[in-house]
């Protein structure tokens, strides 16, 4: 058996094999939109670019092994096949969201889950209540010509008789975020799973999640954590255009679909071919292969932004003039309790290397008397998971909490996250306010809310940012020039 490799190490070699007649070390880049073919429908594996194309196929397998394998050998992933599980790459993470909703509603002879009865439109997807503003937009709106019925629950507040009522004989799908946006909860995921496994095996739904925020090299939920449990999700939905981009210059998606699914339902990935061809969806391979090269560095790009992040969060909790400051991560946080489990074997492997020992024992780890500017210190304060970070500024009116975007030296206001860069904006204004006053105080997202995408420059140039704007926004005078 071939030598098993890591995900770094495959996230650097899968897909770019040197080039077999010249040798080169970067894959080509394809940009023919046609291919000849040796007879009529005597394919050499490709007819025309926007139902595949070579460097797009190259980036597909490289996600496939990123989110479906812990380990894997390089040479044999490149020629893997789809009952390995299989990715598809969109022009957008939002034309991903469309994909799989039209699929919800699409006729099983088609691929499709059937819709209501099977024969296609309508049907029902069961989502969690924060979703990503894009995706709320997409279900709840756009797709309503389609039949499509959705309903959004707080899984965490309703529990397993809230779930279970939820569910109803045509739900074809469970749509999941982690962590949820913006206010980074994580919704019991496991729970999810063993109330959809306890259904028929056959007609069951599926489980997606949107791991856009951790990016696989933080969370894999395709992966099983141990042989007797069941992956926490048959479908992985990404946008690209953030964390595995990482430098704010492209927008691509992607969907993966997990090997056990792949093998039991082979429909559903000739559906969802079927939909990226005909909706037209498909993504430039001028970006698939930028993309490639993105993803090179997702690890040491990730192992940084986590460290910042469980830094900062700390640091912004211990602000008087901060609150509710939410990073899972962080030993505090509500959601602390899931992220070990929720962890990718490659990230614990890589914090292990750091020092990090699992089980996690906070208890264990004093704060007294330690360097603040340590890795043990880092230790001390929980887990990194991600890099984005969601607080208030007490008792900030909306003109404070703007004056506190435009006050930062080094974080953009900007929308999105996932760059090298460090990102900041006000939900209430800007990526949630299209979303009913009453959505928005149910979820508590009030104008003094702010997310904060953290990037990977010097922890403490950071820092130092957000504690003068702080101080600047609520009128203070700054002891920091
Ligand atoms: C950005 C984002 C999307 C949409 O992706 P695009 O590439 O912008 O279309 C979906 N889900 C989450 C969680 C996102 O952050």
């Amino acid at each position: 058996m071939p030598r098993q490799d890591h995900f770094s190490t495959r996230s650097i070699h899968v897909g770019s094999e040197p080039d077999p007649s010249t040798g080169a070390v970067v894959p080509s880049l394809s940009v023919a939109t046609t291919f000849k073919q040796d007879g009529v429908n005597k394919l050499r594996g490709y007819d025309y670019s926007r139902s595949g194309n070579p460097t797009r196929s190259a980036l597909e397998s490289l996600l496939t092994s990123l989110e479906t394998s812990p380990l894997a050998s390089i040479s044999e992933d490149a020629r893997r096949d789809v009952s390995q599980g299989d990715s598809l790459v969109f022009a957008s993470g939002s034309a991903a969201t469309a994909a799989i909703a039209h699929w919800v509603t699409l006729s099983e002879d088609e691929g499709g889950a059937g819709g209501k009865d099977g024969k296609g439109y309508g049907g029902h997807i069961l989502a969690v209540n924060d979703v990503y503003g894009g995706t709320a937009r997409y279900l709840a709106r756009t797709s309503r010509p389609t039949g499509l019925e959705v309903t959004f629950l707080n899984m965490e507040k309703a529990g397993e008789k809230g779930i279970r009522e939820a569910m109803r004989s045509d739900t074809r799908l469970i749509w999941l975020e982690v962590p949820t946006n913006p206010l980074l909860l994580v919704p019991p995921l496991r729970l999810i799973s063993d109330i959809v496994h306890s259904l028929p095996s056959k007609t069951r739904p599926l489980i997606l999640i949107d791991s856009t925020f951790l990016s696989p090299f933080y969370f894999t939920p395709l992966i099983s954590a141990s042989a007797d449990t069941h992956p926490l999700a048959d479908i992985t939905m990404s946008s690209l255009s953030k964390y595995s981009s990482g430098h704010s210059d492209i927008i691509l998606g992607s969907l993966t679909v997990s090997p056990t699914i792949a093998s039991s339902r082979p429909n559903l990935l000739k559906g969802l071919r079927f939909l990226q061809n005909s909706m037209g969806a498909s993504p430039s391979p001028r970006d698939c292969h930028l993309m490639i090269r993105s993803i090179k560095t997702l690890s040491v790009r990730m192992v940084k932004h986590g460290l910042n992040a469980l830094r900062i969060s700390a640091f912004l909790a211990a602000n008087p003039l901060v609150e509710r400051v939410r990073y899972p991560g962080l030993t505090s946080d509500g959601a602390f309790h899931q992220v070990q489990d929720l962890l990718s074997p490659n990230a614990r492997r890589e914090l292990e290397f750091l020092g990090w020992k699992f089980p996690y024992n906070p208890k264990e780890s004093s704060k007294e008397n330690i360097d603040t500017n340590s890795l043990e210190y880092t230790r001390s304060l929980g887990i990194p998971f991600g890099g984005m970070i969601t607080f208030a500024i007490k008792d900030a009116t909306a003109q404070e909490a703007e004056k506190f975007c435009t006050e930062l030296r080094i974080a953009i206001l900007a929308e999105s996250l996932g760059g090298v860069e460090s990102l900041v904006e006000v939900p209430y204004g800007m990526t949630h306010s299209h979303l009913p006053q009453e959505t928005l105080k149910e979820l508590n997202i009030t104008p003094n809310l702010i997310r904060l995408s953290v990037g990977i420059e010097d922890y403490d140039d950071l820092a130092e940012d957000l504690e003068r704007a702080l101080n600047a926004a609520k009128g203070k005078s700054n002891g920091i020039a």
